[in-house]
């Protein structure tokens, strides 16, 4: 027997509207992009909150903060055109900078109280050897929003209580969900290189095979050519749970 015997994993693609927590514009599409393109066209609302202004994305001094924000902007609408994404929203934490959770937490609850989603999504805060503070920060700062946010006694002022089904992590070791993305993995790379400031040609010709090779890897064994993985964890697993790991 395991946990998920005794509690179902909530099935991703049952999802009716998803907001998507991202450190940095294009975060979402690298860990995610394909399975967003895929709950997109079936219907699904899918919300963008890009987290900090992206504007230390750009190493080239020529730029200031300022010009590098409405790069990144830019490129983000025009990634999420590519999608089908719905709304994006941007929260302009300094890239780089951003306050430890709890500094960003009210945020992210009023944010999932307004829209109310069914799944939220965001990077796992507990990658090994994650060493970018925003990814640190916004994970574990989403994950405590979780938990807080179907509680009226957090922001009692706030946007009325509102549970989630579940958080869904990428970029995580311990996936227990994966998405066959046939059909959908041209619009994911479509929506990767429509950042154009971060993605040059050389760099693409490792990291295009690269993410590749990994979804073919997420498929095997699955009856799909290439899958996208998750992490797909109900609320109540993300306090005193010690079978999560292995949920
Ligand atoms: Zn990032």
């Amino acid at each position: 027997m395991q946990l998920s015997d005794f509690l179902p994993v909530p099935a991703l693609e049952s999802a009716k509207r998803i907001l998507c927590f991202q450190p940095h514009p294009d975060d979402n599409e690298v860990g995610a992009g394909a399975t967003l393109a895929k709950l997109a066209r079936g219907g699904c609302e899918v919300i963008f909150v890009t987290m900090t202004d992206g504007s230390k994305g750009i190493a080239d001094a020529g730029l200031s903060a300022e010009e590098i924000r409405a790069i990144r902007q830019g490129e983000a609408a025009a990634a999420g055109e590519i999608l089908g994404v719905s709304r994006q929203i941007f929260l302009d934490f300094v890239d780089g900078e951003t306050p430890e959770p709890a500094g960003m937490k009210e945020a992210v609850i009023r944010l999932i109280r307004e829209v109310q989603p069914d799944f939220v999504l965001t990077v796992d805060p507990w990658l090994p050897y994650e060493a970018h503070p925003d990814h640190r920060n916004v994970g574990l700062a989403v994950a405590e929003a979780i938990l807080a946010s179907g509680n009226r006694h957090y922001l009692p002022e706030g946007p009325a209580p509102w549970r989630v089904e579940a958080l869904v992590l990428h970029a995580t070791l311990w996936p227990n969900t994966f998405v066959d993305v046939d059909g959908y993995w041209d619009q994911k790379t479509a929506a990767i290189r429509a950042h154009r400031s971060q993605f040059s040609d050389e760099e693409w010709q490792f990291l295009g095979p690269y993410f590749d090779y990994k979804a073919r890897g997420y498929a095997e064994g699955r009856g799909c050519e290439r899958a996208e993985a998750f992490k797909v964890l109900p609320p109540i697993t993300l306090h005193m749970s010690t079978d999560t790991v292995n949920f």
